[in-house]
């Protein structure tokens, strides 16, 4: 069961010395019952405290961090089996996979892709996150220059995956610092394995068959000092892969086995279905994903789909409120107020944009609800866009005070002029319409 935080507060050492990075025990005492820290934090915990309070407050999953800098991300730390049951957290990072048998060339353009593509999706930057290197020529020079090439061009977190030891101590010499992460250990070589990856505190994929064998694997590791583990889980198929992931997330969740509490790893490389097995990896539970270069289309789909699964259902995504410029508008160019649900603008902006008629697009607070929903709710009113053409100082402008609103807000247009003391002209209910509505009804008023 599950600790208040005043019941771990009494297990804690109470010296508020501030070494876990909170300023007193109890902070940290808080911080633990809901699950936000790690009890390894505080170094004053005898070995018995620290199972008692690491097996009911530690989150199910761990939180593992991949590279250092900019581009570093973190995965794991999940509470969840099913998204609608609050969200899902850390978004897979998905890297681009180079062998090292590939010439400089090569690997130096996939390394400056995944540099610079970006994709944005409703305000959103969309890219990829790293570069996973493999070992493919079993030489350990051939991988240190193909390592080398990739560290010259980015910044990136990376994956280093080779059989050979050697192979990792010379890649290691040249990228340890940036924390890459290291596949694989398997139960044969985990103990050389741990000693590479402490070395240079990176984190380790472990690689098993069988998820008793994982249970001791991570035991292992864990007995050598490595507790930074992400789990390979080598399905044989897509099928596999659903059936082991989905039992690993919810022995992990369930905290039946906490052993198997570390992020996955999924080499979708390795499937024929590559588009259908990264998007299995994104919807069921994978934390890395490893992949080929994927051309543009595929690569839209799982940016795109990894967007949509790691938004949180309970908020709806949101725009900045404020007044916006499409084109160059002039003083007596329309102003059209609408809702801060990003959706609703970014449609809105693409007709606009296509009708080449410049114009303020003012945008008001409803805390992302559509403009339907806030109605309904009261959160769009006259006082809303009152308040709003007084903060973004709408009236400085333009010459005119006349405002298009929403064909859905139309009920609150008497109500809307009362208050502002501008004209309001009600638009089409159907963003598709507002090309021709301002051709036809803007332009002849
Ligand atoms: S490190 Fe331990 S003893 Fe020190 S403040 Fe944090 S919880 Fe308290």
């Amino acid at each position: 069961m599950a600790l208040k935080a005043l019941d771990i507060y009494k297990i804690l050492p109470k010296k508020n010395c501030k070494e876990c990075g909170d300023p007193t025990c109890l902070t940290f005492a808080m911080k633990l019952a809901s699950g936000k820290a790690d009890v390894d934090l505080c170094p004053h915990l005898d070995d018995s405290a620290k199972s008692l309070l690491g097996a009911t407050t530690r989150p199910p999953i761990r939180l593992i961090k991949i590279g250092v800098g900019e581009r570093s991300f973190a995965v794991g730390e999940e509470f969840v089996l099913y998204r609608h049951d609050k969200t899902f957290y850390h978004p897979p990072g998905i890297l681009f996979k180079v062998l090292d048998t590939q010439s400089d060339e090569e690997i130096a353009s996939v390394t400056k892709r995944v540099r610079d593509e970006i994709f944005t999706r409703i305000g959103t930057d969309l890219r990829f996150n790293g570069i996973a290197i493999e070992n493919s020529s079993g030489s350990a020079e051939k991988f240190a220059q193909a390592v080398a090439t990739v560290e010259e061009n980015a910044d990136l977190p990376l994956v280093l995956i080779s059989k050979n030891f050697e192979a990792f101590n010379e890649a290691l010499v040249q990228v340890g610092s940036y924390q890459p992460l290291i596949h694989a250990a398997t139960m044969e070589n985990f103990r050389e394995m741990c000693a590479i990856v402490k070395k240079h505190n990176c984190p380790l994929v472990i690689k098993a068959y069988g998820l008793e064998e994982f249970i001791v694997l991570a035991k292992s590791c864990s007995e050598e000092g490595v507790k930074k583990l992400v789990m390979d889980l080598c399905p044989q198929s897509l099928g596999d892969y659903i059936m082991l992931s989905t039992a690993v997330r919810q022995l992990a969740i369930t905290r039946a086995v906490p052993d198997l509490g570390y992020p996955v790893y999924f080499d979708a490389a390795n499937s024929q279905l590559q588009d259908a097995a990264i998007a299995l990896g994104i919807i069921k539970y994978a934390s890395i994903i490893i992949t080929p270069p994927l051309p543009v289309a595929s690569a839209k789909a799982a940016l795109t789909l990894r967007q949509n699964i790691y938004t949180d259902p309970q908020k709806p995504i949101q725009m900045n409120p404020g007044l916006y410029r499409v084109g160059a508008p002039g003083k007596d160019a329309p102003v059209l107020m609408t809702v801060n649900f990003s959706l609703t603008f970014f449609t809105l902006e693409g007709y606009l944009e296509s009708s080449r008629i410049p114009c303020f697009l003012l945008i008001v607070d409803t805390e992302g609800l559509s403009v339907l929903t806030s109605v309904a709710a009261g959160k769009l009113n006259e006082t809303l866009v009152h308040d709003s053409i007084k903060k973004f100082d709408v009236e400085n402008e333009v010459s005119h005070k006349t405002l298009i609103i929403p064909g859905y807000s139309a009920p609150l247009s008497g109500r809307i002029e009362e208050v502002t003391g501008w004209k309001v002209m009600v638009g089409p209910r159907d963003a598709a319409e507002i090309g021709k509505y301002l051709q036809e009804e803007w332009k002849k008023q």
